[in-house]
């Protein structure tokens, strides 16, 4: 790993909007030695940028910019004065610390070595894959409920579809537990739960009316294992309802009490990662199909 992570803080937008930003700041191994990094992954509506200022010489350092714009990466040098960098240490204290764009332009050796240390970060950085392309970072799903998955993929309903299952006589839905992050986005994870037969068929029914669909209620229990904050998922009981009509059904409630906080109050953008650690190694787990499937 050539990126190392030596420290992770929240800065409150300066903008007004309440979102708070991960400041994480480490070092790169280039083929030059060791630089220091400070990045700042920022989101307003559909505007996601990735901020960085890479120590170039001994106590001055290059702003960045990056985005993706149609599946590209792109990255450009900035001035100090678009960077929320200007808030954080060493910038909010001693702006001459950051060097001038114009500066940088005029120097294509240091640009050229900004740039190299620039996309190691990108490349190996924890954060940047969920920062940038939120569609692939920040939403899973399981496939089935666990009880579709433990059975052999011939023995499996035809029936079965994107947001509903069954497994012998018992009916599952779909719907997101969605943790909301302090940086104004969320963490979605698509999981089954089992409702009754009479709110299955209900569901089925309003599905494409939307007026009676945006009042639709229903409980059920979860039917995925899935540790989240070190608590399983897999037997809570759920209230599910949809936001709007053009989406599928959401968790608004858990019984179980740190499950139903973290779907309220959701986490900090520090905990982010660890949190799409765990729910990525589970998803793939699902992903793998069981060595017995073959058999069947
Ligand atoms: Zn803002």
């Amino acid at each position: 790993m050539s990126v190392t992570e030596t420290s992770r803080d929240e800065l409150l937008c300066d903008c007004g909007c309440g979102h708070r930003w991960l400041v994480t700041r480490g070092s790169v191994r280039t083929s030059e030695g060791e630089r220091r990094f400070i990045a700042i992954p920022t989101a307003h509506k559909d505007t996601r940028f990735w901020w960085m200022a890479l120590e170039v010489e001994a106590g001055r350092w290059a702003l960045t910019r990056t985005w993706i714009q149609e599946k590209n990466v792109n990255s450009q040098t900035v001035d100090l004065a678009i960077s929320p960098l200007r808030g954080v240490v060493p910038f909010a204290s001693d702006a001459s610390a950051a060097m001038l764009r114009a500066d940088v332009l005029a120097k294509p050796a240091l640009k050229e070595a900004l740039f190299a240390a620039h996309d190691l970060v990108i490349r190996h950085h924890p954060s940047i894959g969920a920062h940038l392309d939120p569609e692939m970072g920040r939403d899973f799903s399981f496939k089935a409920p666990d009880c579709v998955w433990s059975q052999p993929p011939k023995e499996r309903s035809p029936r079965n579809q994107l947001n509903f299952a069954e497994c012998g006589h018992r009916l599952f839905v779909r719907a997101l537990f969605a943790i909301p992050v302090s940086d104004g986005a969320e963490l979605r994870v698509g999981l089954w739960v089992e409702v009754s037969t009479e709110d299955f068929f209900e569901l089925l029914k309003v599905w494409d009316d939307p007026a009676k669909y945006v009042a639709f209620r229903a409980n059920g229990v979860v039917e995925n294992s899935l540790a989240l904050r070190g608590r399983d998922v897999r037997g809570s009981r759920a209230t599910l309802a949809p936001r709007n009509a053009d989406e599928c059904l959401f968790f608004a409630a858990v019984d179980e009490p740190a499950l139903d906080e973290l779907l309220k109050t959701g986490v900090s953008v520090r905990d982010l990662d660890a949190l799409v650690t765990e729910v990525r190694s589970v998803m793939t787990r699902q992903a793998t199909p069981p060595s017995t499937a073959g058999a069947s």
